[in-house]
């Protein structure tokens, strides 16, 4: 690290976070207000952060440890997701998300050391949000996204992942909708209510770490053995950082580091009425993935709510504006009508926007940055599962401990630069126009 550390962007609201709006009001957030000292600060109250405090207090009880989140936790990306804890090979920049066998099965190793790490504190303190191991359906809309799913099928033969086909009737018995040809059911996907879960695991917390919200660190300076986070109302010294913001690292310093902040985008219809559900038919719950990576994940919910996500758009300031809401919102309306004839007047009732952190190689920052920082930073999409394995192992590497799993994340490729801007902003922004294009009736 340079000797100091400038953060350029913070969390803007984008939109209104349906998970988050529809939970009971949260507990008054403390913010840093004075000056404090603490052995270990975690910077980013996101799913990585929280299962990196998380780590670090069980290992080390006797520290003592800041979780510093910007916002509120729950409400910024973490807690604005589509809840899939996903399992199995999930590159979004592949048209089948597969990558070779290796990759995969790495892949696959990591993300279920982070679902059973999750689950298991879940299952301990009995955290309510709709934690489900219910699996997750790829489903298709025509023969290129059902070549698309056959050669996810393919790639799942070859790491001896377990699988079902499903033809129109019976994905249409689980939807209630005939929109889609065919389906593909994967059993080890978990889903969650991620604003539930996000606040259920701070509020469980080991004792010997302090949650602070709405306090974003401005800056942090390294003088030597202690580090100094700077915050609006105060500041905290600390012996050792764990760096877990993941797009907002991509401001760093300001030059650029191969992280892309790329947004995708939600929507949440109203609670639907007893008839309109019935209308509906299908089941209470299911989960669904596209077969193209840029079409539409639609989750019907147990509170009689459907959600969908869909659209991309890179935008290297971390800001959405009025009108890429609108947009996102037509579209989601579009993708829900095409697939909800029958509720023509459920309105949705929530649009929202949150970045993730792509890289163009499928690269991410795992390790330490400089003398006592550290950073797990980089979901490329998939950090609800990645992010609770990254969290919980950049504690354990940052208190010396090794495993097959850390070394695996040392040893990923870093996010590969890009040109400079702004011609990696139109190479960036066409490549998902165009990717968008070609998903065609998916989304
Ligand atoms: C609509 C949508 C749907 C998605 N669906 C899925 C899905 O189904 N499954 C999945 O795995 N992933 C999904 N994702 C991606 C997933 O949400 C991210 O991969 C995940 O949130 C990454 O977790 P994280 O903790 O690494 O980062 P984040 O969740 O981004 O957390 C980083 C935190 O750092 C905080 N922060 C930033 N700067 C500062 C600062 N200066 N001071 C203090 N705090 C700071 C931010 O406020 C933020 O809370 C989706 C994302 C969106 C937007």
């Amino acid at each position: 690290m340079t000797s100091k550390l400038e953060f350029a962007r913070f969390p803007a609201p984008d939109g209104v976070n349906g998970w988050w709006e529809s939970l009971p009001p949260p507990a008054p957030a403390v913010a840093v207000s004075s000056e404090r000292r603490y052995d270990w600060v975690v910077v980013g109250g996101g799913i990585t952060g929280l299962c990196a405090a998380r780590r670090l207090a069980e290992l080390a009880p006797d520290a003592s440890i800041a979780l510093v989140e910007a916002d509120r936790i729950g409400r910024t990306t973490a807690g604005r997701n589509s809840g899939f804890f996903v399992d199995l090979p999930h590159d979004i920049s592949s048209e089948s998300y597969s990558r070779s066998v290796e990759a995969d099965k790495a892949d696959v190793r990591f993300q279920r050391h982070g679902i059973d790490y999750v689950r298991s504190v879940v299952k301990q303190h009995g955290i309510e949000c709709d934690w489900r191991d219910d699996g997750k359906f790829h489903a298709s809309v025509n023969r290129k996204g059902h070549g698309a799913l056959a050669h996810f099928a393919e790639g799942l033969e070859r790491i001896e992942e377990s699988f079902e086909w499903l033809d129109a009737a019976a994905i249409a018995k689980v939807t209630g909708t005939d929109f889609y040809e065919g389906a593909l059911f994967t059993p080890g996907c978990s889903t969650v209510q991620p604003a539930a879960l996000m606040r259920g695991l701070a509020a469980s917390l080991p004792g010997n770490v302090q949650v602070f919200e709405l306090s974003a660190v401005t800056r942090i300076e390294d003088q030597g053995l202690s580090k100094v986070l700077t915050f609006a109302g105060g500041k905290i010294v600390a012996k050792r950082v764990i760096l877990c913001t993941n797009a907002y690292a991509a401001t760093f310093g300001g030059h650029p580091n191969g992280l892309l902040p790329v947004y995708t985008f939600a929507s949440m219809t109203r609670v639907m009425k007893p008839e309109e559900v019935q209308r509906l038919g299908g089941t209470r719950s299911w989960a669904l993935i596209p077969a193209d990576p840029m079409g539409s994940t639609v989750r019907r919910l147990i509170t009689d709510r459907i959600c969908v996500r869909n659209h991309f758009a890179f935008r290297p300031n971390l800001e959405v504006s009025p009108a890429d809401l609108a947009k996102a919102k037509s579209l989601h309306q579009r993708s829900f009508d095409r697939r909800f004839p029958m509720l023509k007047d459920v309105e949705l009732e929530y649009t929202w926007g949150g970045p993730l952190c792509l890289s163009a190689n499928n690269g991410a920052l795992f390790g330490r940055r400089a003398d006592g920082v550290f950073e797990a930073v980089g979901c490329n999409g998939l950090g609800l599962s990645r992010g609770s394995a990254s969290g919980k192992l950049i504690a354990e590497y940052a208190l010396g401990q090794s495993s097959d799993l850390v070394r695996q994340l040392l040893n990923q490729p870093h996010p590969r630069s890009l040109p400079v801007r702004p011609i990696a902003d139109v190479a960036v922004s066409a490549a998902i126009w165009v990717k968008e294009f070609s998903a065609g009736a998916e989304l």
